[in-house]
């Protein structure tokens, strides 16, 4: 007899798909590492990622869009950080798994 199981709701598996293609991107991977650390504007952003302001803002409002990041006005400039506790845990899981496999390690299961 088969076991009974849950499934994902089909919008939170819609949304599930969505998060994953915005994590499927180098500038939006780094940005999103960056703005763990600290918040930072778009002219900063730009300058340490060494890419366009007008392709940053396209990635920041993406980011934004699914909640990924958050932003702060001070006077004209706006800054942006991370302060979800989900995107931070994913990230940080990433991350971790990704250097087990890039370093031919198996996982212990530590974060
Ligand atoms: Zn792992």
């Amino acid at each position: 007899m088969m076991q009974p199981y849950k499934e994902i709701p089909a919008d939170e598996l819609d949304e599930s798909i969505m998060l994953t293609k915005l994590l499927n991107n180098r500038i939006r991977l780094q940005l999103i590492y960056l703005l763990e650390q600290h918040e930072y504007n778009v002219t900063e952003l730009s300058k340490i990622l060494d890419i366009e302001q007008t392709n940053l803002s396209h990635q920041l409002s993406l980011l934004k869009t699914h909640q990924i990041i958050s932003q702060r006005r001070e006077g004209k400039l706006m800054y942006y950080r991370i302060d979800d506790p989900h995107i931070i845990e994913t990230m940080t899981a990433l991350l971790q798994h990704a250097k087990h496999v890039a370093h031919g390690k198996t996982c212990d299961g530590k974060i």
